[in-house]
């Protein structure tokens, strides 16, 4: 999935740095340990996002600027997690843990990510809102799957 990815944002990037060593960081941490594969992906995907220029804001609601609230919403037309006030028509509330997995794997380095406590469901709640934006950001469709 990692060389997919990688196929898909190369053609538009041809050198860039960041998506290099990320992709030897992401590469080396699946081979070398003992940790669930989505997890990985959730914080590679975050980067990729980032390196390409659609870095998710994670901390507060892009559009407001306000921290979250009890509720926050991801939306799919923008690929961006919102605030309720905020929300698209298109939106779908994600809860705090889904949320707080993609905080907390961004903010972890490759190293240390196995060590993270993270419920197997936020993981894949994660993982499947990123690979949903991936897909529409690059209109591309998977091949592979985890
Ligand atoms: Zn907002």
């Amino acid at each position: 999935m990692i060389l997919e990815i990688l196929k898909v944002v190369g053609r538009e990037n041809e050198n860039n740095e960041i998506l290099f060593l990320e992709t030897l960081k992401a590469l080396k941490t699946l081979a070398y340990s003992n940790i669930q594969p989505k997890l990985v992906l959730v914080k590679y995907l975050l980067k990729i996002f980032e390196a390409m220029g659609y870095k998710l804001s994670l901390n507060k609601c892009p559009h407001c600027g306000l921290n979250f609230g009890t509720k926050r919403y991801f939306s799919l037309s923008e690929g961006t997690i919102t605030c309720s006030a905020c929300k698209t028509m298109d939106s779908k509330e994600i809860s705090q843990l889904t949320h707080n997995s993609m905080r907390l794997t961004l903010n972890c380095d490759y190293e240390k990510l196995s060590s993270l406590k993270i419920l197997d469901n936020a993981i894949s709640d994660a993982f499947n809102l990123l690979v949903e934006n991936f897909e529409r950001k690059f209109d591309y469709k998977f091949v592979s799957t985890l």
